[in-house]
């Protein structure tokens, strides 16, 4: 076996520890990649019609502040300087999201300063008393208020999550900030950007090194070829970034996931279709949750000013054979991902990482800090010091 470390899964997690145990160890490193690219859910493609960078995956915006992560990640590529500003239709009329005091004056056709609106959206949230949020519902109230929440948060989140918003946890509403000024930037972090030349160059780049090397369209639980679970584990050092429960087999049930179908549309009549990167659908009789038009994310860029292209995004829950893409999360799910991680941790020599392989919702940039973290703390000390 040609390898001092395999690594399955080449999303970001994957790739950060594939770069950093080949560049900083001169080790070798083999990823097993089922996919026919690298790159996870954040790969991009140029769609042949129109030249324009489209995310096959899904929209993804990089935004960190975490100083280590922004470093690490300039290393591969530049940034442009967009900002993402996302606007939400609720009954034909179009708000600014997240929740800024534009959205709450637009709502109630008003001029409220920042206290007064605070003052509203607080009688508004006092249903719930002094009790501490407990899930969506709760946390969207305290945040905004009923009338705000019932407009901008209920049905959109029905539509993208289709559980009951009590099942859901109240981390999910809380990635959006609230503002009490104009500021209607999606995101609150110090760096934020588009990788210059796309995220396919970027990603390609962090693993140009003769010592790694990828094998794509190839299934790590296929007994067919050398890197398989049954060939590797316990022969030499695991990174598993697939989806835990297919690590063991569903032993313990399924996790739900939710995955997204994307509808790509060129259009050639018009330049500009949605004046804007992200539009989002609040209401049920849309059965889309957002429009993404991928044109806008790069201004700076010569685009055709006659053709754009669009993905309608319709969110549904995942089945075994389809893409997972978000965790749900529910009582149940938790009580499944206590035992696979009592399994996990038993499991000689095979780190678990990334969205899937912990079954949590990370960002682009919470996956690469998370495996900087595991490369230093546990397989730097692994390959220097014989350390397990
Ligand atoms: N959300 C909502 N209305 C919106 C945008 C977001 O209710 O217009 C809720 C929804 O439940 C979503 C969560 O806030 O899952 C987090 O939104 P974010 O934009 O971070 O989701 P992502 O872009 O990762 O799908």
């Amino acid at each position: 076996m040609d390898a001092d470390l395999v690594v399955v899964g080449s999303g970001l997690f994957g790739l950060t520890i594939a770069e950093r145990v080949a560049n900083d160890l001169g080790k070798r490193v083999v990823i097993v990649e089922r996919r026919s690219h690298i790159g996870g859910n954040a790969w991009s493609e140029t769609e042949p019609i129109t030249g324009i960078e489209v995310h096959r995956y899904g929209a993804h915006l990089f935004h960190t502040s975490n100083e280590k992560v922004w470093d690490y990640v300039n290393r591969f590529t530049s940034f442009t300087g967009y900002q993402h500003h996302v606007y939400t239709t609720h009954k034909g009329v179009v708000f600014p999201m997240p929740v800024n005091l534009g959205t709450i004056n637009q709502f109630f056709s008003a001029a409220y300063r920042p206290d007064q609106a605070k003052a509203l959206i607080k009688e508004q949230s006092q249903e719930l008393g002094n009790k501490e949020p407990s899930n969506f519902v709760e946390k969207g109230i305290s945040l905004v208020g009923r009338p705000l929440y019932e407009a901008f948060f209920m049905n959109y989140t029905a539509k993208q999550w289709q559980t009951e918003p009590e099942n859901l946890p109240a981390s999910i509403v809380s990635r959006l900030p609230v503002r009490y000024t104009y500021n209607n930037r999606y995101f609150n972090d110090t760096y934020e950007g588009l990788p210059t030349d796309g995220y396919g160059a970027w990603l390609t780049r962090m693993i140009d090194n003769p010592l790694i090397t990828v094998l794509t369209e190839t299934d790590f639980f296929d007994d067919s070829h050398e890197y398989s679970k049954s060939k590797v584990v316990g022969t030499v050092p695991v990174v598993y970034t697939g989806p835990v429960d297919r690590y063991f087999d569903y032993v313990e049930g399924d996790l739900s996931w939710r995955t997204i179908d994307l509808e790509e549309e060129v259009l050639t009549d018009t330049g500009d279709f949605q004046g804007t990167s992200v539009m989002n659908y609040a209401d049920l009789d849309v059965p889309f949750t957002r429009i993404h038009e991928f044109r806008h994310f790069h201004p700076e860029r010569h685009y055709p000013t006659d053709k754009t292209v669009i993905h309608r995004e319709y969110s549904r829950f995942a089945k075994r054979d389809d893409e997972p893409y978000y965790p749900i999360n529910t009582d149940d799910d938790r009580a499944k991902l206590a035992k696979y991680r009592e399994l996990a941790a038993s499991e000689p020599e095979v780190i678990f990482g990334g969205r899937l392989g912990t079954y949590k919702y990370l960002d682009m940039h919470m996956a690469i800090a998370s495996a900087l973290m595991t490369y230093e703390t546990v397989l730097r000390p692994h390959f220097n010091d014989g350390d397990p």
